[in-house]
């Protein structure tokens, strides 16, 4: 959501928490300088900034700076915890940063219809800030507002409390109704419930999202390749507006791939509330990721985004009521749900056992042996069963109505687009050439 309002005050906040997290670094590098032990508690941290009196932050007041503390503090431990695991890369936070996102908790603002008040530093008027749309959640579930700059836009970004649904008596989730579900790329999730009951969700336009992102990326690197400023100097005016651009273009293409797999996720719980689904079990690829596949199918398996494709599905099933557990999928796409025999990996999405001559859809079989792995006895989908639903109709050139600026046009000798078929203009043209030719010669 971004807010209206005075830019300055907003960047003038921001900044503030910048000048925040910049003087805890400054602090622990001088105790390390001193080989003191470093200030990463939340609470010492808190010590530290009341001690250096108030308003030294220009209009930022306490609960705005003890959030970036609380950042801080947060980074040091998730990097000295993946240190302590023998994650030797894990770096401790010491990058400064221009701007930096400033959280408040429930209390501190008001929220009034599109209105919102952040507290500033004792003696300053209060900032009002007008959003451009409605809350998605009455104001009394907030719980926190945090200010972010992201690409060219402030943000307000909210946190609410929600409460699980309640079910009429006879309708609510069935903790006994399992329903596996298998990730993937052509297909999302691809979920395999009780009675032969399937639902395919196709993430084909995801996938053409992310395709036209990085084609157009190597393209507009292309171009400006030879305006990249060298080592030490200020890029040109041109270098950054090209910078700038590249980043809200990169914004954008986050935000559409993220609102695609929100979509996703909420047709898979829809779908499994109207069938009384009380349990998912998603199959956990994550264990075979880290393997290096070469860099196209590496750039595949970056794209997918699983973890906030398994995240999206966790926290909307957690509203619906419904559970959901992790279970090792390997093997689960290559393994007959019949005679359990080891079944190549076919080109296709049809699954065939050389073995018993079972056939099934690719993506529902493996989901159905998923939920089989977690105790749900599910038969494989029968194909009167399956639904399908598609993840991004609101992405750009799912229809021809919408075409992707980004895509070619396919005009003949376009590079990489074949184009309509058209048998060459004959003779006539050529004679006319030539006959040209001979006029203005002669
Ligand atoms: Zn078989």
């Amino acid at each position: 959501m971004s807010p209206g309002g005075s830019a300055a005050d907003w960047w003038g906040l921001l900044v503030s928490g910048g000048d925040v997290w910049a003087c805890v670094l400054e602090l622990n590098t001088w105790r390390r300088a001193r080989q003191d032990r470093p200030l990463a508690s939340y609470q010492e941290l808190c010590r530290e900034l009341a001690a250096s009196g108030a308003g030294c932050f220009g209009e930022l007041d306490t609960v705005g700076a003890r959030s970036v503390l609380r950042r801080y503090s947060d980074a040091w431990f998730a990097a000295a915890q993946r240190r302590r695991s023998g994650d030797q890369r894990a770096r401790f936070p010491r990058r400064r940063r221009a701007l930096m996102p400033l959280r408040w908790y429930h209390g501190t603002f008001t929220l009034t219809g599109r209105r919102l008040r952040i507290p500033v530093a004792r003696g300053r008027p209060p900032l009002w800030v007008r959003l451009n749309r409605d809350l998605p959640y009455p104001p009394e579930q907030v719980r926190s507002v945090t200010l972010v700059y992201d690409a060219g836009r402030l943000w307000v970004d909210v946190t609410a409390e929600i409460p699980v649904t309640a079910y009429p008596a006879g309708h609510e989730p069935d903790p006994g109704r399992t329903a596996g579900v298998d990730l993937g790329i052509i297909h999302p999730y691809a979920v395999a419930g009780p009675g032969g009951q399937g639902l395919l969700v196709s993430g084909r336009a995801i996938r053409a999202e992310h395709r036209m992102h990085l084609a157009d990326t190597k393209a507009r690197a292309r171009a400006v390749a030879r305006r990249a400023p060298k080592p030490g100097q200020r890029g040109s005016r041109r270098w950054r507006h090209y910078r700038r651009r590249q980043r809200l273009v990169e914004a954008r293409h986050r935000r559409r791939v993220r609102q695609a797999q929100h979509e996703a996720a909420k047709t898979v719980i829809a779908w499994a509330v109207d069938r009384r689904i009380g349990t998912l079990a998603v199959g956990d690829p994550r264990s075979v990721l880290s393997l290096d596949a070469g860099r196209r199918h590496n750039q595949r398996t970056r794209d997918w985004r699983i973890g906030h494709l398994i995240t999206v599905l966790k926290d909307k099933a957690e509203a619906a009521g419904i559970g959901l557990t992790l279970v090792d999928e390997r093997g689960t796409s290559s393994t007959c749900p019949a005679c359990h025999s080891r079944i190549p990996k076919p080109p296709g999405r049809v699954l065939t056992c050389p073995a018993c001559q079972f056939t099934g859809h690719r993506d529902l079989t493996a989901a159905a042996s998923i939920a089989a792995r977690h105790g749900g006895g599910i038969t494989p989908v029968i194909p009167a069963g399956v639904t399908h639903r598609r993840a991004g109709a609101h992405l750009p050139g799912v229809s021809s109505s919408r075409r992707d600026p980004r895509r070619r046009a396919h005009y003949r000798g376009a590079r990489g687009s074949p184009g309509r078929h058209r048998p060459i203009p004959a003779s006539p043209t050529r004679l006319a050439r030539e006959s040209l030719a001979t006029w203005r010669g002669a």
